[in-house]
């Protein structure tokens, strides 16, 4: 069915519900450029790609390494998004997170202090979670278990916390009403990684819905250099090394070992 027009609205007021509209999108664009910088990807513009590859450039560095806690803030900032676009980054107010918030409560630490130690002492168990992801069959029972059970305590349902109210004007066409029965809005997490906990959830679900192809809800590879190890976000055609250098690196050392067996043979054979 065509829709019916919308009725004309004084010029006024189109002028500025179209300088809102521009202003959320700049916000919008801003958060997810200011992300991409963040998580040491400056020119990917995916939303969720970004993510990823935040997640993993954050368990790569060295728990130590200042630059975490910029990797930590850019998937951070994007999962809060997904969850609430009208929400102010919580970065800014770093309480929302309730780990955080009970510790300022307790001790009086400055909030980004407390924020640091905690982004240090998640690593981990990030870092864990996301290579039983990228190979779920290769981890041991145990792994599985905790990293699971990791996933829901950070970012179950009930991590979130939530101001819901009823609409008052519901209209499925969105003319003379709001085409939603309520307004949901993030009042706070349970704790800093909640967002991306329920980021990562959500994508598994996804998955088991078919909604999404493995590749698509768990775009993960651990460098098939074992003396690199790192974690990765696959591209096309690449499923295998976390980078270019890697790979040659791996197909250098395989054409030694080749040439050494070889020339152990060889040598066999002489004497
Ligand atoms: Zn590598």
């Amino acid at each position: 069915m065509k829709r019916k027009p919308l009725p004309a609205l004084p010029i006024e007021l189109e002028e500025q519900l179209e300088k809102i509209k521009v202003s959320l999108e700049r916000q919008e664009y801003a958060r997810t450029k200011r992300s991409a910088v963040l998580a040491g990807v400056p020119n990917e513009q995916d939303r969720t790609r970004i993510i990823w590859s935040a997640l993993v450039n954050f368990v790569n560095l060295d728990p130590d390494d200042e630059i975490a806690t910029f990797r930590f803030q850019a998937f951070t900032s994007l999962c809060c998004f997904r969850l609430d676009e009208l929400a102010e980054d919580p970065m800014l107010d770093l309480r929302c997170f309730q780990d955080i918030d009970t510790e300022y409560s307790s001790t009086g630490r400055a909030v980004k202090d407390i924020f640091r130690s905690r982004v240090r002492a998640l690593r981990k168990e990030i870092r864990m979670m996301l290579v039983w992801l990228a190979r779920p069959n290769e981890c041991p029972p145990v792994v599985r278990s905790y990293s699971l059970e990791f996933l829901l305590e950070h970012g179950s349902d009930s991590a979130i916390e939530f101001s819901i109210d009823p609409t008052d004007k519901f209209d499925d066409e969105g003319e003379h009403g709001v085409p939603l029965l309520y307004w949901k809005r993030v009042l706070g997490y349970r704790t800093v990684f909640t967002p991306a906990a329920k980021f990562i959830l959500d994508k598994l679900e996804q998955y088991h819905d078919r909604a999404l192809t493995v590749d698509e809800a768990m775009p993960l590879i651990v460098c098939k250099r074992s003396e690199c190890g790192k974690l990765a976000v696959a591209r096309r055609g690449t499923r295998d090394f976390c980078s270019d250098s890697c790979r040659s690196l791996y197909r250098q050392k395989a054409k030694r070992q080749e040439w050494a067996a070889y020339m152990r043979k060889y040598r066999s054979g002489l004497y």
